[in-house]
């Protein structure tokens, strides 16, 4: 410690210098009295006072100003030291409170226990979790006769053991919800610190997406085998009535064909919509006119509507409109509600498409005459594979994926899509994209 020997030297350095100049004033009085002794004139005691007297006053002040330089140098490490711990405290702080910030936005739950199943942190995250109310205070409290859950104080029992990490899954029921948790018990600290920590997982979500990956397979598995199980069929009838009656075999040939178109179809569907859902990074974005898409689709889809003797209306505005998002997206939006617009419109009906301003984004409409789609189905419409009519599985039926990359896309390009419509009178779809 430098203060110690700082202290020693230089605390009282007025009386330093006040021994030193008390010193020469003893010097002084006796050089005085010996020269008064000797006979020495009084005007050579007085030079030799006068002289003694400076030697005595700058020894005096160079011993001031040495004591005042060590004083100041003292005061100065001081200084740096009291700064210093400063700096470490303030430091501290900061860490404290960052590292109970963390603890308290968590969506993980963590505990610590003590010796003995006492509490000595246990963060809202794990009170959420575990249904504890977060305004109760756990600390000091037994973790076990809190949380009455056999199957982790099992696990708590074992790690407090040596028994090594303990895992487990629970389902807690809180507020008529019941919660899957993950949670893991480990031992911390050295051996002598008997201290556990429990982390603690909400496994909803990942319930969630386990049970619409389940749904897509089941899903996708019915659609692959209906064309499947009919292409199967078809062919054995085929063999059978090849040599005997080769004009059914043709047509059970052709529906072969239909069947495998239906299947080329639904595959494609399926690529376009894992697009739509691949997010914003797979599109190039750029400022792009309505009219361009729709000119291009109504073109692609005319031949179609004409068979069915559709009219197909376009009135362009005044004023571009455009909006910023992927060409290719919007081309696949616009295909996608003209296309159904001419499949549900029986013949003879019209299709209206139009643009307007809506404020920060244009908007696309496509109104039809068609069918017509009923309120429970409407919010339905735009799930994966959902077709309002069942029975259109037959080759021509459409696959239920087309709305799905629609609502996909105009998600990634920050957009919306509407619906309403009347069974029987007609349907409009409208999608809203931002302006560029
Ligand atoms: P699909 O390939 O079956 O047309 P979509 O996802 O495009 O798949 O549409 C889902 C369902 O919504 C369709 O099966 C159809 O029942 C209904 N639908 C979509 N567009 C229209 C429309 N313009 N008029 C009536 N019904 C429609």
């Amino acid at each position: 410690m430098p203060s110690e020997r700082s202290t020693k030297q230089g605390d009282h350095p007025r009386e330093d210098s006040l021994l030193v100049a008390l010193r020469g004033i003893g010097w002084l009085v006796f050089a005085s009295v010996l020269l008064t002794l000797l006979n020495f004139s009084s005007s050579a005691v007085v030079g030799v006072n006068v002289v003694l007297g400076l030697i005595i006053g700058h020894r005096t002040y160079s011993s001031f100003l040495a004591q005042q330089l060590r004083l100041d140098d003292f005061r100065r490490k001081h200084l740096e030291e009291i700064q210093e711990w400063q700096e470490r405290w303030q430091r501290l702080h900061r860490e404290t409170q960052d590292t109970t910030s963390a603890l308290v936005r968590m969506r993980d739950g963590v505990i610590m226990l003590g010796e003995n199943d006492q509490i000595l942190l246990m963060n809202p995250a794990a009170k959420r979790l575990l249904g504890i109310s977060e305004s109760l205070n756990m600390v000091d409290r037994s973790f076990r006769e809190m949380v009455r859950q056999p199957e982790l104080s099992r696990a708590i029992k074992a790690a407090y053991s040596g028994d090594g990490s303990q895992k487990l899954k629970l389902e807690i029921q809180h507020d008529n919800h019941v919660r899957p948790l993950k949670i893991r018990v480990d031992h911390f600290g050295s051996l002598s610190n008997n201290h556990l920590l429990i982390t603690v997982r909400d496994e909803t979500e990942s319930h969630q997406v386990e049970a619409m990956r389940r749904e897509f397979v089941a899903n996708i598995s019915h659609e692959l085998k209906t064309p499947l199980a009919a292409i199967k069929g078809y062919a054995e009838t085929v063999e059978l009535a090849i040599n005997d009656d080769p004009e059914a075999a043709s047509h059970f040939m052709k529906q072969i064909q239909s069947q495998c178109l239906r299947l080329e179809r639904l595959i494609e569907d399926m690529m376009q919509l894992a697009r739509a859902q691949a997010g914003p990074s797979r599109m190039n974005f750029s400022n792009i006119s309505l009219e361009e898409p729709i000119n291009e689709s109504l073109k692609s889809l005319s031949h179609l509507a004409s068979a069915k003797n559709i009219e197909l209306h376009f009135t362009a505005l005044d004023q571009p409109a455009i909006v910023r998002g992927d060409p290719e997206a919007i081309l696949t939006i616009a295909n996608n509600l003209i296309s159904n617009a001419v499949r549900y419109t029986p013949e003879k009906g019209s299709i209206k498409i139009s643009c307007r301003d809506a404020g920060n984004k244009w908007a696309l409409a496509v109104e039809d005459t068609g069918i017509g789609i009923g309120m429970k189905d409407q919010k339905r419409i735009f799930e994966r594979f959902y077709r309002v009519d069942k029975r259109s599985d037959s080759p021509d039926g459409g696959t239920g994926i087309g709305l799905s990359i629609v609502k996909n896309l105009v998600s990634t390009l920050d957009g919306e899509v509407r619906v309403s419509s009347l069974p029987g009178k007609g349907s409009k779809f409208e999608v809203l994209l931002p302006k560029a």
